[in-house]
């Protein structure tokens, strides 16, 4: 009932060299139809990699956006943008923007909006930093970056996201949630979501990130509550990407 997502984030990695090689190794029909898998590389490789992907089933991504929709705003990227450069998803609220570019749970919000308006799917990143997991507040840290997000929004725009579930722990460090610790807290996600809205729970696609890779993505995939990966260093080789969106 919810078709697995796999989506690689580039990062600020790649090359038109990269976006080449993906085009042709990912080219014609050999995917299970039942899989969506989306390629997220930095901004300037955009409209190249539409073009090498247009004969392949990977759909294109952004790694963030503007919550401003246009105007005086030097380097930054607006929804509407990407939209016209034929950007499906879009990252928000990962870990390495809320560390490294102070982005609060206010500013994803404002960036959801932004990304719905422009008919984007936000791919929405949370999880706990292994401070608040040593701490037992994995639960209460996850679920408080989820409800300042989808609490506000209506029924309607919630079932329009992806959710991401990251232990920072987990992201660039090759120490990858156990599937039991992963399963552990996407259930508590789900059951959360339930609270909210029942539908939504059913039909909202939950991710894991954090260091999955070819040999760990096939036992993560299989938890129940796993319903896709988001994959950053694993996904820039390009047959360690395809061996994971085969798992799936
Ligand atoms: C990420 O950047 O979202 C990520 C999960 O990275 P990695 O797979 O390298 O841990």
């Amino acid at each position: 009932m919810r078709t697995p997502l796999i989506a690689g984030n580039w990062k600020m990695n790649g090359s038109a060299e990269r976006v080449r090689a993906f085009g042709e190794a990912f080219a014609g029909d050999r995917l299970p139809a039942s899989l969506d898998v989306a390629v997220i590389p930095p901004f300037p490789y955009l409209d190249q990699a539409r073009r090498a992907f247009a004969r392949t089933p990977l759909a294109l991504g952004a790694q963030t956006l503007s919550p401003e929709p246009a105007g005086a705003h030097t380097g930054e990227v607006s929804a509407a943008m990407l939209a016209e450069f034929g950007v499906a998803y879009v990252l928000v609220g990962h870990s390495e923007r809320r560390q490294h570019h102070g982005e609060t749970d206010a500013d994803a919000y404002r960036r959801v909006c932004a990304a719905l308006h422009a008919g984007l799917v936000p791919v929405l990143c949370v999880g706990e930093t292994l401070k608040q997991r040593e701490a037992g507040a994995t639960r209460d840290a996850v679920l408080g970056q989820l409800a300042a997000v989808l609490k506000p929004l209506d029924a309607d725009r919630r079932r329009r996201l992806v959710i991401a579930y990251e232990p920072v722990w987990a992201i660039g460090t090759g120490r990858t949630a156990t599937p039991e610790q992963a399963q552990a807290t996407m259930k508590d996600i789900r059951t959360w979501l339930e609270s909210l809205d029942s539908d939504l729970a059913q039909t909202l696609r939950l991710l894991y990130g954090g260091s999955m890779k070819a040999d760990n993505a096939a036992e993560l995939l299989a938890q129940p509550d796993i319903d896709g990966g988001l994959v950053g260093g694993a996904s820039l080789q390009v047959d360690e990407f395809f061996a994971i969106c085969q798992s799936a």
